[in-house]
């Protein structure tokens, strides 16, 4: 006997770890929770019911023969910090610490493409109760629960200890029509490396766990909707994805084929990860699908400086819609109107648009383009678009200046959290619903185009840039799919084609005229 199955079978390999599992009556976290105890860990498990989570508990102590001593739950609701706080306290009183962490909970987000995801109640009501979460809502429960979580528990926790943030590889995919779902997990990929350099500091280890389609009852259901939605023969979405699989396996004595991933693959990563065979890693990726060749994020830096000589945008109109940054939303226009376009500078703030007046270059006009006014947007486009005809093209600004969102994201503040959520990425969401919506009915000759800037250095490490920057990634990804897949079908005349520029990894002082030399090449050529 190894050294290794003598220790499980002594004690288990969490024995006398106190873990905290969110998402423990979910179909997944019934999983972990029963590998949890049968390894030897006190479990807490959290849930928003008390009712549903109690059942959860008592039927995985039943069904692993344990002692009721080595469970309790907790009721926490991960998107409000004021719940999460009185529950970790809750859990420090009954424990004295935590050990491990396993960031599970996680909503499914609304159904819907880009140009029909709800922003509000009233979008909700409109779709007839198909759908119970906003944009908003799906950002709060799929990112900021796991990220409330880790600023919560991070004080009880102390050398040693690990966080496991469940994501989704559809966080690096396409995934028709569920934005709402991959952006919000897309950003908090890249929260999760972050934290796993703040508190490796402290001893403390973050790791990400990326499921791919797990076998249940809800992933059939899923894929069988995409297929509906995007238009496609029933089969084509798993089919696709079993495509991208390396391994063959025979599950429950059935012939060796293409399948999903079991529950218990996702509990036994979790096993590993919170137990100390883990104790090297950190920041790290665990893709538990099967070996699917999915693309780590990407992001590229600029090999070539434009040259502007052969860009014409005469007879053209884009949109720079721009945050808060006067400076670079006024270098971006005078660019791209030196290039014969004629520029509309939307501006989500008030102040930014009254600054503006008098320095505008010549070919360009301002007004006001709030992220989360959508009629507002729209009569913005449909003003200039009587004025000058159809916008071809939209250079799209992050919605606060570099450096309103910086510093440490386990330092941020309640409100900061909130503020980035609404701004950031449901704002930018927002945009490119309106956009999407807009280019559906355009009468436009060319293929419509998109690129999203982000802002330049924060000069602070650009951790709130860096989650954006994923998160977009990931949202031009999903925008782009969807396109294709409606242009495929005619439900619409023109695909959408998008990419995104970073500023803020090039410290030279002209990157802000490089990328604007880019951004007029991609919009325009
Ligand atoms: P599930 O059965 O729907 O469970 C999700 C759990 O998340 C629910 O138990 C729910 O808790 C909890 N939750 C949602 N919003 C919350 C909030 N604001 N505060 C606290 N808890 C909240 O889903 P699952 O299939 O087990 O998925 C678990 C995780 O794996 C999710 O993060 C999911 O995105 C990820 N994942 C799953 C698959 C898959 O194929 N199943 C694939 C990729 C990734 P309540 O009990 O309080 O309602």
């Amino acid at each position: 006997m190894t050294e290794l199955t003598q220790t499980r079978s002594a004690e288990g390999r969490l024995a006398g770890k106190i873990a905290l599992i969110t998402g423990a009556a979910g179909n997944l976290g019934g999983a972990i929770v029963r590998r949890y105890l049968a390894e030897g860990a006190v479990v807490v498990l959290s849930g928003r019911d008390p009712a549903r989570t109690t059942a959860a508990m008592e039927s995985a102590l039943a069904d692993t023969g344990m002692d009721a001593s080595r469970a309790s739950i907790v009721t926490m609701d991960g998107a409000n910090i004021e719940s999460v706080r009185a529950g970790i306290a809750e859990v420090v009183a009954r424990h004295a610490r935590i050990d491990v962490l396993v960031n599970n909970a996680g909503s499914a987000g609304p159904k819907q493409p880009l140009d029909n995801l709800p922003l509000s109640a009233a979008d909700l009501a409109e779709l007839g109760g198909v759908d119970s979460e906003t944009v908003g809502d799906a950002a709060r429960n799929i990112m900021v629960v796991a990220w409330n979580m880790v600023r919560a528990a991070a004080p009880a926790m102390g050398e040693g200890g690990s966080i496991i943030n469940v994501s989704t590889i559809f966080s690096r995919t396409e995934y028709y029509a569920r934005a709402a779902y991959t952006v919000p997990k897309a950003a908090l990929n890249v929260v999760s490396r972050e934290m796993a350099r703040e508190l490796g500091a402290r001893g403390i280890r973050v790791n990400q766990l990326y499921p791919g389609p797990i076998a249940s009852e809800r992933i059939r259901t899923v894929f069988a909707a995409m297929d509906r939605l995007r238009g496609d023969e029933a089969g084509s979405t798993a089919g696709h994805f079993f495509d991208l699989m390396a391994l063959e396996r025979s599950v429950d004595g059935a012939p060796r084929a293409k399948t999903f991933p079991l529950p218990a693959d996702i509990a036994g990563t979790c096993v590993f990860l919170g137990s100390d065979e883990s104790a090297a890693f950190a920041g790290h990726d665990f893709e538990v699908t099967h070996g699917m060749a999915v693309a780590p994020e990407s992001r590229s830096t600029y090999i070539s400086r434009p040259t502007m000589r052969s860009i014409d945008g005469d007879g053209r109109a884009v949109l720079v819609a721009a945050g808060s940054q006067l400076d670079d939303a006024l270098a971006f226009a005078k660019v791209l109107a030196g290039c014969g376009a004629r520029v509309l500078l939307g501006f989500h703030a008030q102040a930014a648009l009254d600054d503006a007046a008098g320095q505008l270059p010549a070919g360009a006009e301002a007004a006001l383009f709030p992220r989360h006014d959508h009629v507002q947007m729209d009569a913005a486009l449909d003003a200039f678009t009587a004025a000058h005809g159809p916008i071809s093209g939209a250079l799209v600004l992050p919605t606060r200046a570099a450096g309103y969102f910086s510093g440490a994201l386990g330092a941020a503040s309640d409100a900061m959290v909130e503020r980035f959520v609404d701004d950031e990425l449901e704002g930018s969401i927002a945009v490119a619903r309106t956009l999407s919506r807009y280019w559906r009915g355009a009468a436009l000759d060319a293929d419509p185009r998109f690129v999203f800037v982000t802002n330049g250095d924060d000069g602070a490490g650009n951790s709130y840039a860096n989650v954006l920057r994923a998160a977009i990634e990931e949202l031009i990804r999903v925008w782009r799919d969807e396109s294709g897949v409606s242009v495929a079908h005619a439900r619409r005349a023109r695909a959408e084609w998008g990419n995104q520029i970073i500023r803020y990894s090039n410290a030279e002082t002209e990157c802000l005229s490089f990328a604007a030399g880019q951004a007029a090449r991609l919009l325009l050529k």
